[in-house]
């Protein structure tokens, strides 16, 4: 049997078991991908959506703590001859309080803007300083100031760096629009905090998925490892042995194959009727007499265990079948072989040899007990009434008994004719063996 019949299961390209894993992997990673990457988006939505309501909060939160702290409208001044925009009385230039508290506080950037210019902000530049007097760019200019909207925007370049961005324009008494504040956090910070929270979630469902898959490979395991055990019980049988034993787990399953064990004994059974018995009498034919015979020599050779062989041959037969009938002499030849299977429950066995004859060998026997037990056997033969419609008959049998030996099985068979030839000859109905 080779490896694969075994019963062991092997992940091979186009077997059961490779049938089943697709079956059952490939929707489940499907699924896991699908729901991951569709939560996964809804997830960064979400947290897109409840940053962005962040930032507009936050903005109004600072315009009304500036309206809070210093009276009065954004308006500009000219002072020393430079612009400076104001809220009430107080200059805006050069006051970093506010802005620089709400950055401490929140981590947001905080800018405002004099028209598209920052007068006050917390973005640095490159060189690590405040970013004054640098401008919007122009989409934000067109959006906000012109179109004196306030506006999210998801990606904004400030300085070099790409911002989650919220303006919103900041208007004078008179209505017009003369800056904008801006609000915002790094995009990559807002990416990190994004993946950090979808991490656990993408985790477990990989998690998650792998259970499953070790689930399922185990179910399938043990479902083929059956199917192979089966699949090696038929190719057994195929090569010709029909007394291999089929696994008791897969015939104890409750299932299909469970139920297909069940067949699979019973059609192995008739197999081996077909093949090892005779029709007639339901004795082993000779065929497996001789296999069985052989299987007891190898015994004696291994281990010594001894055996003895006799051949029985039923006297004047011819003239049973002459006197009463064919079908009579059938029915003595059953019922007379299942005499004589019955004697030799549990000491060895009884095959067809021939048309009349038959082959005894018992097991683990001495010569002497085996010759008691022939001569119980005829007894019980002779004593015994055959009835076939009106007709009553008895039979008698001679046997040659011989103890088996390491010699060749054909000598030791010979040597028991010989013996059953010399019982014919002296008078029949009687045993013939050589006691040592
Ligand atoms: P002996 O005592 O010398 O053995 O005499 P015998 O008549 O038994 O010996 P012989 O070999 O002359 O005859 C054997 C007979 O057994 C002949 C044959 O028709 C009969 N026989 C063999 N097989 C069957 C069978 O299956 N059914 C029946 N009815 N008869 C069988
Ligand atoms: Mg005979
Ligand atoms: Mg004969």
């Amino acid at each position: 049997m080779n490896e694969e019949l075994s019963g062991k299961t092997k992940l091979r390209k186009g077997s059961f078991f490779w049938a089943l894993l697709k079956m059952n992997m490939l929707p489940l990673i499907l699924l896991t991908l699908v729901i991951t990457t569709f939560s996964a988006a809804r997830f960064a939505a979400s947290m897109n959506r409840e940053a962005q309501n962040g930032l507009v909060d936050l903005c109004h939160t600072v315009m009304t703590l500036y309206d809070t702290v210093y009276e009065g409208d954004y308006h500009i001044d000219d002072v020393n001859g430079s612009t400076v925009m104001m809220k009430g009385e107080q200059p805006l230039n050069g006051n970093f309080e506010i802005i620089d508290s709400i950055k401490e506080q929140t981590g947001v950037d905080v800018t405002i803007f004099y028209q598209d210019t920052r007068v006050i902000t917390t973005v640095q530049n490159n060189d690590g300083m405040r970013a004054i007097g640098t401008k919007a760019n122009t989409t934000v200019v067109q959006d906000v100031l012109q179109g004196g909207q306030p506006h999210f925007y998801a990606s904004t370049m400030v300085e070099g760096v790409r911002y989650f961005s919220y303006y919103e324009p900041i208007y004078a008494s008179d209505g017009s629009c003369i800056g904008m504040f801006f609000l915002g956090k790094p995009s990559a910070e807002v990416r990190r905090l994004v993946r950090n929270s979808l991490i656990p979630t993408i985790g477990f469902c990989i998690l998650t998925m792998l259970i499953v898959c070790l689930v399922t490979v185990g179910f399938s395991n043990k479902l083929v490892s059956a199917i192979r055990k089966t699949e090696s019980f038929v190719e057994t049988i195929a090569k010709g042995n029909l007394h291999t034993e089929f696994d008791a787990d897969v015939l104890n399953r409750k299932d299909e194959l469970g139920d297909m064990g069940q067949y699979l004994i019973k059609m192995q059974q008739a197999l081996r009727n077909l093949v090892e018995q005779d029709t007639l009498t339901g004795l082993y034919n000779r065929r497996s007499g001789e296999q069985m015979l052989r299987n007891i020599h190898k015994n004696y050779q291994k281990e010594g265990t001894p055996f003895c062989v006799a051949i029985g041959d039923i006297d004047h037969f011819k003239r049973v079948n002459d006197t009463y009938g064919h079908e009579c002499g059938d029915v003595a030849l059953m019922e007379i072989a299942a005499q004589i299977q019955e004697h030799m429950k549990g000491r060895g066995f009884v095959a067809r040899w021939g048309g009349e004859e038959v082959l005894l060998v018992y097991a683990n026997m001495e010569l002497e007990t085996a010759a008691g037990c022939i001569e119980e056997l005829m007894e019980d033969i002779r004593s015994k009434r055959i009835v076939y419609e009106d007709t009553s008959l008895s039979i008698t049998m001679t046997f040659g008994l011989t103890e088996g030996n390491g010699g060749r099985i054909e000598h030791i068979v010979r040597d028991a004719d010989a013996r059953l030839y010399e019982g014919k000859n002296s008078g029949r109905d009687r045993l013939v063996y050589e006691a040592v």
